[in-house]
């Protein structure tokens, strides 16, 4: 009864003088089954208790005049008889009576599994006692009722009173929550017990088996952190609750106790890598991550130090459970003003753990009221955490999700730069390719017309006229056409050039070359610089009579032109041609035309210059 529970405590401190005057008269007060019909009544504040630090004691010593002394009543109030860590054992003594008119059954349960030792001494109808040896380091086919905790099914005869002994011992923190029941209202309890715990391992199964799938689809070893961390835990709160079978290893029986912390250890252990991992504390928390490694490390090796001496080291691993809290409660809070997203899960996990876990103190306290929310709260609390960290995991997919996508658009984005530049670099290339063509042509057409071009009269040079000779003698040949030919040569030009030096010598070569060019005037005729003094003159479709004519109009040309040669007997420059015509077919080839030419011009020479022949 809650509500009376904190009255009594508040009524205790007031009334402590007069309290501690009446103690013994309360020590003897008697428990009236015959009043506990439909609700559990709790025990703690009607034993007496006393304490056995050697552990020596038998139940004939606790009963003998000098040791029944020793019991001390009047146990401050609350769901339980919290006597911490201690290697005492410890007697309760209780009387019970029925005032009632029939015999009354009831149950007398010890309502936490953890305690090592139980041993109930229950009087039996000749007076004797029997004695039930049960508790967690006892294999519980020693329990006579097959409960998660310890519970003694009562006889009690009408109109009788009689005085119950129970020894209690452990090797981690003792606390005896002791309890009549009704057997009715038992069983319903049993059953709601039973339904809470089951939603609490339903739940942890299938978030073990939600997240092994991710870790098998995802690959992320987050994910087996945080299905260790829900296996390790629901598994000690298993073995917390009774509801794990004895176990052995290699046929030795395993001290179940043992088991339960070493299990807490691998849980903290793995929640404490899980949480370094999600909030990244290596990077922004490096000295706390430093802490939190040697504090893993002591958590693996813990469950040695558990095997070899349990009650030596369970207070430890307490205190050290609870720096772990704290350290992490820290960490998370800075990480959370860091703007880190998964502290914020972190916390709120953290909020609901210890809020469940301040009910179950709270309500063993008798502060608060019995209800399902307080008894199963540090289950609830547990089941809670194990979701809100789920959700923490999801939140990371989430967050490393849009950041892949957010990194792939940026390389998309850099990709297709990377392909514009190229594109519009290959443009550039393209363009400059073309103008260096350009540029490339011109300048070859330059100098082929160069290669073709005498340069020091830019009239057609020799190579010009070999190439058309070979052309045209070809042309005439297939249409059956004449080709004839001049070869001028100027007179006496080796006395001109002694005369008036070879500068003028070249100006007057330059003079006849444009007078025979401007004198020719059909496009397919060409005068070129045969070598030296030497022109030619090629003229298609022209026979012999033409070309004759043609040599006398380009004497008279050069005659008109005039250039004083005072070392010629005309007194002026002059030229001698010799000419050919032919069809081609009649010769053999071109360079018989040739020759003929100038067999022609030597004979002009002969008879006395400024002449054509041929
Ligand atoms: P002929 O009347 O028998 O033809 O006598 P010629 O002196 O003209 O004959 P020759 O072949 O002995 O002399 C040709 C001269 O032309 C020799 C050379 O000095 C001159 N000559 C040849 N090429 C050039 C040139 O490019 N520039 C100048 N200034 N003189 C040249
Ligand atoms: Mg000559
Ligand atoms: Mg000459």
């Amino acid at each position: 009864m809650p509500a009376s529970a904190l009255h009594r405590q508040l009524m205790s401190w007031l009334l402590l003088p007069f309290l501690l005057f009446t103690r013994l008269a309360c020590a003897e007060t008697v428990v009236d089954a015959a009043n506990v019909t439909t609700q559990p009544l709790t025990l703690t504040t009607y034993v007496s208790v006393l304490e056995d630090p050697t552990g020596n004691l038998t139940l004939a010593d606790v009963q003998s005049p000098e040791q029944q002394v020793r019991f001390q009543g009047n146990q401050s109030p609350g769901s339980a008889l919290a006597m911490g860590f201690t290697r005492s054992a410890f007697w309760l003594k209780l009387q019970l009576g029925n005032s009632s008119d029939a015999p009354l059954q009831r149950f007398l349960a010890v309502d936490n599994p953890r305690v090592s030792h139980v041993q109930a001494s229950i009087p039996q109808m000749d007076g004797s006692y029997k004695t039930i040896d049960t508790g967690s380091d006892v294999p519980q086919s020693s329990k006579v009722y097959p409960n998660r905790n310890y519970v003694f099914p009562l006889t009690l005869p009408a109109h009788s009173e009689q005085t119950l002994y129970l020894r209690v011992e452990s090797s981690i923190g003792l606390l005896v929550p002791l309890q009549l029941w009704p057997v009715k209202a038992f069983h319903a309890y049993e059953r709601d017990d039973y339904t809470a715990k089951a939603w609490y391992f339903g739940l942890a199964v299938a978030m073990i088996l939600f997240n092994l799938m991710l870790l098998f689809a995802l690959r992320d070893p987050i994910y087996l952190l945080y299905v260790v961390f829900v296996s390790c835990t629901a598994g000690a709160l298993a073995i917390k609750n009774g509801l794990a079978p004895d176990w052995s290893i290699f046929g030795e029986p395993l001290n179940s106790n043992v088991v339960y912390y070493s299990g807490v250890s691998m849980a903290l252990a793995a929640l404490l890598l899980f949480a370094r991992r999600m909030m990244q504390f290596e990077r922004i928390l490096p000295r706390l991550d430093r802490v939190l490694r040697w504090m893993i490390l002591a958590y693996l090796l813990s469950p040695v130090a558990y095997a070899l001496a349990l009650p030596y080291f369970s207070r430890a691993g307490i205190l050290l459970n609870f720096a772990t809290a704290v350290i992490l409660l820290i960490g998370a809070g800075v990480a959370a003003f860091k703007r880190q997203r998964s502290a914020f899960f972190f916390l709120a996990a953290f909020a609901l753990l210890m809020l469940g876990g301040a009910m179950t103190s709270l309500r063993a306290m008798g502060i608060v009221p019995t209800n399902l929310f307080t008894v199963d709260g540090l289950q609830l609390g547990s089941a809670m955490e194990m979701i809100v960290l789920a959700f923490a995991l999801a939140d990371r997919f989430n967050v490393m999700r849009r950041e892949k996508a957010r990194v792939q658009e940026e390389l998309l984005r850099a990709q297709q730069q990377l392909v514009d530049n190229l594109r519009s670099s290959e443009h550039e290339l393209e363009l400059r390719v073309a103008e260096r063509t350009d540029e490339l042509r011109e300048l070859n057409n330059q100098l082929e017309a160069m290669s073709l071009t005498d340069a020091l009269t830019s009239i057609a040079n020799r190579r010009r006229f070999d190439q058309l000779l070979e052309q045209e003698w070809g042309h005439a040949r297939r249409s059956g056409e004449a080709l004839a030919l001049a070869i001028i040569d100027v007179d006496w030009f080796k006395r001109y050039n002694d005369h008036y030096g070879h500068p003028a010598g070249d100006a007057c070569l330059r003079d006849i070359a444009r007078t025979l060019a401007n004198t020719v005037n059909r496009s397919t005729d060409l005068v070129a610089r045969y070598g030296g003094e030497e022109f030619v003159f090629l003229a298609p479709m022209t026979d012999l009579a033409g070309v004759r004519g043609m040599a006398n109009k380009l004497l008279q040309a050069v005659e008109a032109l005039a250039l004083p040669h005072e070392l010629s007997p005309l007194g002026r420059v002059s030229v001698s041609i010799g000419v050919a015509a032919s069809v081609p077919g009649q010769e053999a080839s071109a360079e018989g035309l040739v020759a003929r030419a100038d067999a022609a011009l030597y004979e002009a020479k002969k008879q006395g210059r400024n002449q054509a022949l041929g």
